[in-house]
């Protein structure tokens, strides 16, 4: 199946008279440096345009095959159905590889289908192939877009899932209410994200191979370490479980919680639309 790419949505209405902006000058984080919000989205798409034939290796390698089970944990939590022939529509943004939908489509029935959505043409055509490699063609679909202005229609979808996506998106609160705005009543919030670690030591092991470890293993594999650099700085700005879970509940979504995976190096957030 062809991947595809929807019509970029137009900014600006026609036919309407457009009042003058004010010169913003709105910052953001990216990483530990501070740049404007209008330029945060390209930066990000420069990273993962450069890691993305090297992404699952990469993975990998920085985790210690731990992302895996921690996936498999996603996919175990999300409770997708098993019997064939009973529809369910999962979207999964910032889908990147495929790593989760591909997961989503063996762990549930024949009749399930997902969606990928992600920003990255690069990381889109990675994800193509490994969907195609899994025979999986039928029931997975992979579309070009932006978590904050998601092409599709009100109440599509059964699920949504993002995994290490959230972070990587310049405004949080958009993309959440975008992930109510697609759901349908009933439809269920899941999101997987490195966290907050609280387990003293562990904390400091981990800081340790963040800031020592990946970005040399990113310089020795990938050639590069800027985007590792980027990578594990993203995560140290990136809200707490609980603010975290209160930014959930603040789009609307009910019956907000979440799990700590390995001591909260990483964690998952459920939230209800109802
Ligand atoms: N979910 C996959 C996984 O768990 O392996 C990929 C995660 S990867 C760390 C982050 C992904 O987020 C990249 O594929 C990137 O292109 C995508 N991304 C970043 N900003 C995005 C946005 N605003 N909308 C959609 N996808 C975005």
């Amino acid at each position: 199946m062809a991947m595809v790419r929807p019509e970029r949505r137009s900014r600006r209405a026609t036919g309407v008279t457009q009042m003058t902006e004010p010169n913003r000058t709105d910052t953001t984080s990216f990483g530990f440096r501070e740049v404007r919000e209008e330029e945060r989205q390209g930066l990000v798409n420069q990273v993962f345009s450069s890691v993305a034939e090297r992404y699952d290796l990469m993975n990998d390698l920085m985790s210690g095959g731990l992302h895996r089970l921690w996936k498999r944990d996603f996919v175990t939590w999300l409770n997708p159905p098993k019997a064939d022939g009973r529809d369910f529509r999962l979207l999964d943004v910032a889908g990147g590889t495929g790593d989760i939908a591909i997961r989503y489509a063996h762990a549930s029935g024949n009749a399930t289908t997902a969606v990928i959505c992600d920003i990255s043409p690069e990381m889109l055509a990675v994800g193509q192939r490994r969907v195609n490699d899994a025979g999986l063609a039928e029931r997975i679909t992979l579309i070009e877009g932006n978590a904050e202005t998601l092409p599709f229609a009100d109440a599509s979808f059964d699920a949504y899932t993002i995994a290490f996506g959230i972070r990587n998106v310049t405004h949080i609160d958009k993309a959440l209410s975008e992930a109510h705005r697609v759901l349908k009543t009933g439809g269920r919030f899941l999101c997987l994200e490195f966290s907050d670690v609280q387990m003293p030591i562990l904390d400091k092991l981990y800081e340790f191979h963040s800031f020592h470890v990946i970005p040399r293993i990113g310089k020795l594999v990938a050639g590069d370490d800027q985007p590792y650099q980027y990578l594990v700085e993203s995560i140290r700005k990136f809200p707490k479980q609980e603010a975290f879970a209160a930014m959930i509940r603040h789009a609307g979504f009910e019956r907000v919680i979440y799990r700590n995976l390995t001591g909260g190096v990483a964690a998952m957030h459920s939230g209800w639309k109802i």
